[in-house]
């Protein structure tokens, strides 16, 4: 595994982390939610991410009793949350968003199912059209103050935004947002290349980056099809489906070129799509996502990939997939 730093702050995450979307508490069983954890952590992952929205909060409280029962040290491992979406099956109007109370009421409730006395990382999940900048940056920065959170973020906010969360801690001397979770794949790459580029050096900002293979379209599983035991068949996922395969078929048809050239370089598709999104120095860490032991430990070979190819290989992948 690699270490890389969260921007510019002093916390070393693994390159490689795990996260919890539409597996755990849904997709897959408790028993290999706990294989793919000590698997990631056997493989030197120190960083779980997860959201109060992920399977109405119980994707948290799987995570949480798996890494209770695998007594990893507390001091060895870093684990998040995310707020906006909220967690309750009948969410009221104060159960979501970022307003003060639903950002406090939201990070207690995922310490009590993460099972843990502090959030390493705590995420703003979407920007809050409803709620001032000003009144969700003081209320992250409590939560810091109270040690309950050590680094906020955003995911998902335009710049701008972004920008005017930092000035506002800053000109009141609180603590500013110290990374991004946005969207990082060969097909989806204008935000963290184009729009977020001032903000590193700016802000120091750090990217947790996600979806690096697509939902999986990067693996080329969706050529022919979408496979019965694969998130895109899950019916209540249809609007992911959409999202992912697209109307036209022109993201199919980038993947397919990709997979055509990971098949000439004799490399695996899934762990180069995740090592392409490791050669970028702006991205401290690539969340993955599997539903079995299987991706897992093929996604982690990522890392070796980085030190066997070089940039004209890097640049073929984005010509081919542009
Ligand atoms: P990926 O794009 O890596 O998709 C993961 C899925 O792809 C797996 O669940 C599996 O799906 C398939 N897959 C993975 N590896 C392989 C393989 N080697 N061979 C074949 N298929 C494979 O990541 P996610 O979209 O899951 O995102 C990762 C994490 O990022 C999430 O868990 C979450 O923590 C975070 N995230 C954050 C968001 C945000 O808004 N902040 C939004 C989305 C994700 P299948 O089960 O179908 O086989």
């Amino acid at each position: 595994m690699q270490y890389r730093r969260l921007g510019s702050s002093g916390l070393q995450l693994s390159a490689l982390s795990l996260g919890a979307w539409v597996t755990f508490g849904s997709q897959i069983g408790r028993s290999e939610a706990r294989e793919l954890v000590a698997t990631a952590w056997d493989h030197g992952v120190n960083f779980f991410d997860n959201a109060e929205g992920y399977a109405n909060g119980a994707a948290e409280q799987v995570m949480g009793d798996v890494i209770a029962d695998l007594r990893l040290p507390r001091d060895g491992y870093c684990v998040s949350s995310k707020v906006f979406f909220g967690a309750a099956a009948d969410r009221r109007p104060t159960q979501r968003g970022l307003s003060r109370k639903h950002v406090r009421d939201a990070c207690d409730a995922a310490l009590k199912r993460l099972r843990v006395e502090h959030l390493d990382l705590y995420f703003c999940h979407r920007p809050d059209p409803d709620t001032p900048v000003a009144e969700t940056v003081w209320a992250m920065d409590t939560l810091i103050r109270q040690g309950k959170v050590l680094y906020w973020g955003t995911s998902e906010w335009p710049a701008t935004l972004i920008r005017e969360a930092a000035q506002i801690a800053r000109t009141h001397h609180l603590h500013g947002p110290t990374m991004e979770q946005p969207e990082y794949n060969l097909l989806k790459r204008a935000r963290v290349e184009l729009e977020y580029a001032p903000l590193y050096a700016e802000l120091g900002l750090g990217t947790t980056v996600w979806s690096p293979l697509a939902s999986g379209l990067l693996t080329g599983k969706y050529t022919g099809g979408v496979p019965a035991d694969s998130r895109l068949a899950q019916p209540e996922l249809a609007w992911l489906k959409r999202s992912v395969l697209g109307d036209d078929g022109d993201r199919l048809t980038r993947a397919g070129r990709f997979v055509a050239l990971a098949a000439e370089l004799g490399v695996a598709p899934a762990p180069l799509a995740i090592a392409w999104c490791l050669t970028n120095p702006h991205v401290s860490t690539v969340l993955l996502g599997a539903s079995r032991t299987a991706q897992l430990i093929e996604n982690l070979q990522a890392i070796e990939l980085l030190d066997r190819l070089d940039e004209a290989t890097w640049r073929r992948l984005e010509a081919a997939t542009s």
